[in-house]
Order: structure tokens, then C-alpha cells, then sequence
């Protein structure tokens, strides 16, 4: 059980105190943040209502700069798509920035099968990657690792004996280690903040510059985007610029904002490919009510307010989508029913995620939904509510008359951990007419 690591809480708990500090200080300096609130929820909800146009024309916008499209329904086409570019160009390695779509459809595991090496270039994902480990925060992925840890990892994979545990020093490390990496790199992997779809620009944001390394220095760029990724117009980024730093690591801006439109003679990689990855995606904008986490900025916000989440971290959850927003996002994605399904129950329902949201996500009115949704496919919940629907059933339930509901069976991981009281022999109604006429 996670929750009883002391290490890992201390270092989730540290880490989301300070980044949440650093956002509520910038936050404030705003005056006008419930407004920029309100215009991200509206371009988003906007960019939903009209999802298939404004593909089609950021496919068109891009074709026209010069760029090809891909169109993947799923992770198989996605990796088959971007494999076959690599080894297309006859790159046994591709440097990538950070990108949590590609960390979702195991892009990485698919190209190793390929005999085709991934270079995660941001820190926290190469610590995550020379560990052999997963991802456990949206923002910082190797959260729950310190200092001292990270030394012993970069001292055993890059053969750096004697590093101190100083943080300019392991950075230092890092990026002599990757700067090769970029110089001999053929193809370059990125995901995508932002599509506008008016331009055909696509856009990284990110604070160590290796994402600008990937998307300039290699001679062709593949950048994997989630089809809710996609904006109107290029104005839009106004209010997700101000949004996303301050939101995301407490910045008012971040260091590096990287926007590209298919390719340009002599700037940049000669050959830009574009995959639009729906993954599920078509499916959560089919639920009227769940299609709202495709609104998500993957600011990570909601990760750094939740006391669920402080106490357990990021692995918890199953999916390289931690937090409240993975509570509401990851078992669409799966769909349902599917082995997310628990998800939505990882929550106290306080609210401190909708409330820091910078797209204005009632989280919890999605989870209650989901929940919901989950207890209609769930046999034992369905026998529940079954039993519940009449005043005869409910109290022959409560008597433990309804088969199932006295031993618990079809009540699965419920009973494994709890003890089911045996029935009472009368109900509240019988005892009350007994005891008082
Ligand atoms: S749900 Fe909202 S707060 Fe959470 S990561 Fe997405 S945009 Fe940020």
C-alpha cells in the first residue's frame, strides 16, 4: 500500500504543498482570473460542440503549411503510424519531449518492440525512464522520487560515479547526457498543448527547453495530439497562455512556449507529421455529461489540491492519468464498464479540485455521474437499487431476504475487507409498530 510509504507521502506531500503555494501567490496577482476562468470553459465547451469541423480544418490548415495528417482510432494505429515514419527515415532512436498522450498509448514500449529507442528528454521523465518506472504526477512524473534517489539512479544508469545529490549538479548530468541525444537525432516526438485550428499551429509549453530542442533540431517532427486538443482560433491562446502556467507550476509565464505551422524552408524539421489520436475520446463526448473532462489543460492543479491524492500519489491510480482528473477522465477513456471502473470512488467529493480548475470542471458533479453510471453496470449496485426502488423489497433487504444481499456475494471487494453484520430480526417499521403501537 502506498499510503504506507513514509518516504513517498513526504515527498508528495512537500512537493504539492510548494507548487500549490506558488500557484495560489500568482494566481492572486490576477484580477481578472474568474473571467479568464469562464472564457476557458466557454472556448473549450465551444471547441466540443463542434469537434469534427474544426479537425477537419486544422487537417486542412496543416496540409496547407505544409505538414501531413494521420488519423489514429486507438493506441495499435497511433504506434503503427509513428513506427512506420521512424523506421521509414532509418532512426533507431527518436528524442521526445514530455507528452503524456504518447505516455497513454505506450508509444515507448511499442517503438522498443521495433528495435527503435525512445529518449525521454525532460528530467523528470528521464529519471522516470532510466528507473524503469511510471509516471506519477501529471506535471512533475518523478515526484515521488528525491534528490538522493535520483543521484543513486543516474549514478547506476549513466555510469556518473561520485555525483553529489545537488540538484545543479544532477541537472548538469542531465543535460550533457541529452545533449548528444539531440544533435544525433533524426526524429523528433512531441505531444501537443495546444491545435488551433484556424492556423494549423500546434504548440508545446514547457520550462526546460528540451522540448525546443525536439521540435527544431531533428530533421522531421511527429507530434501526437489528442483530439480535444484542438482550439478555434489563434486568439484563444490568449486566455490558455494565462491560464496554464499559473495553474500548472505556479509560473506567470512559462520559460518556453514552442508554436510551429507545418514547415518553413531552412527553419526548423523539414517534414512535420500530425497524429489525431480519438483513443476513447469520441466516446467520453458521447456522454453529455462526461464529455467535460475533455475540457482538461492537464494543468494538474486538481493533482496538487487533493488530499486523496497527497496520501497516495499518482501510481495509485492505474493510469497515466493521476488525480481527480484521472478519476473522471481515465475510466471514460477504458470505457465503461472496463478496469477503471473504481475510479470515480477515489474521491472524498470535497470540491478543492473544481475550485482550482482553470477550465472550471465540476469535477465532483462528474464523479457522482460516473458513479452512477458504473453502479448501472455493476451487478451487485444494480441489485442494490433494485432492492431499494420499493418499501416490501427494501425492508425484506434489510432482513437479509434478497439472495445476495445477507452473504455479501456479488458484493466482491467490499466484503473482503469489511464484515457484514448479521440481518436484525425485525425492521425499524416492524419494532416501531411492536414497541409503539
Ligand atoms: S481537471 Fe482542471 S485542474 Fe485538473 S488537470 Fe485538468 S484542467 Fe487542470
Amino acid at each position: 500500500m502506498k499510503v504506507g510509504d513514509p518516504q513517498l507521502r513526504r515527498n508528495l506531500r512537500a512537493a504539492t504543498r510548494g507548487i500549490r503555494q506558488k500557484r495560489n501567490a500568482v494566481v492572486a496577482e490576477v484580477e481578472d482570473w474568474e473571467e479568464l476562468r469562464v472564457a476557458g470553459e466557454a472556448i473549450k465547451r465551444d471547441a466540443m460542440g463542434r469537434l469534427d469541423v474544426l479537425l477537419e480544418q486544422l487537417e486542412d490548415a496543416v496540409t496547407r503549411a505544409g505538414g501531413k495528417v494521420h488519423w489514429a482510432r486507438d493506441a495499435v494505429e497511433a504506434n503503427a503510424v509513428i513506427g512506420d515514419l521512424v523506421a521509414g527515415h532509418d532512426a533507431r532512436e527518436v528524442v521526445k519531449v514530455k507528452s503524456l498522450t504518447t505516455d497513454e498509448i505506450e508509444l515507448n514500449q511499442a517503438l522498443e518492440r521495433r528495435g527503435i529507442t525512445a529518449i525521454e528528454t525532460d528530467l523528470a521523465e528521464l529519471i522516470v525512464q532510466l528507473s524503469d518506472d511510471w509516471p506519477s504526477h501529471i506535471l512533475v512524473p518523478a515526484i515521488h522520487r528525491n534528490r538522493s534517489e535520483i543521484r543513486d539512479v543516474f549514478a547506476r544508469e549513466l555510469g556518473l560515479e561520485g555525483l553529489s545529490d545537488d540538484p545543479e549538479e544532477l541537472t548538469d548530468a542531465a543535460r550533457r547526457h541529452l545533449r548528444q541525444a539531440f544533435l544525433r537525432a533524426r526524429v523528433g516526438v512531441s505531444g501537443a498543448n495546444f491545435g488551433i485550428a484556424e492556423t494549423g499551429t500546434v504548440g508545446v509549453v514547457e520550462s526546460e527547453g528540451n522540448g525546443r530542442m525536439c521540435t527544431t533540431l531533428p530533421p522531421v517532427l511527429i507530434t501526437v495530439m489528442g483530439i480535444e486538443k484542438v482550439l478555434p482560433a489563434w486568439r484563444d491562446l490568449e486566455v490558455f497562455l494565462q491560464l496554464l502556467p499559473r495553474s500548472s507550476t505556479g509560473e506567470r509565464m512559462n520559460p518556453y512556449t514552442s508554436l510551429w505551422t507545418g514547415v518553413s524552408e531552412d527553419d526548423g524539421p523539414g517534414e512535420f507529421h500530425l497524429v489525431l489520436l480519438d483513443n476513447g475520446r469520441t466516446r467520453v463526448l458521447a456522454d453529455e455529461v462526461g464529455r467535460d473532462a475533455l475540457h482538461c489543460i492537464r494543468c494538474s492543479a486538481c493533482l496538487n489540491v487533493c488530499p486523496v491524492y497527497e496520501r497516495v500519489g499518482g501510481h495509485a491510480y492505474g493510469s497515466i492519468y493521476p488525480g481527480p482528473i484521472g478519476a473522471i477522465l481515465t475510466p471514460q477513456l477504458r470505457g465503461i464498464p472496463g478496469d477503471a471502473d473504481e475510479l470515480p470512488w477515489a474521491s472524498s467529493l470535497c470540491g478543492a479540485c473544481a475550485d482550482v480548475c482553470p477550465v472550471k470542471i465540476d469535477i465532483p458533479r462528474l464523479l457522482v455521474h460516473l458513479r452512477s453510471r458504473v453502479g448501472g453496470s455493476d451487478p451487485a449496485l444494480r441489485l442494490m437499487g433494485w432492492a431499494m426502488a420499493g418499501r416490501r423489497r427494501f425492508e425484506a433487504a434489510q432482513l437479509g431476504r434478497v439472495p445476495g444481499m445477507r452473504t455479501g456475494i456479488g458484493m466482491g471487494a467490499w466484503t473482503k475487507g469489511r464484515d457484514l453484520p448479521p440481518p436484525p430480526r425485525e425492521t425499524f417499521r416492524q419494532w416501531w409498530r411492536r414497541t409503539r403501537g
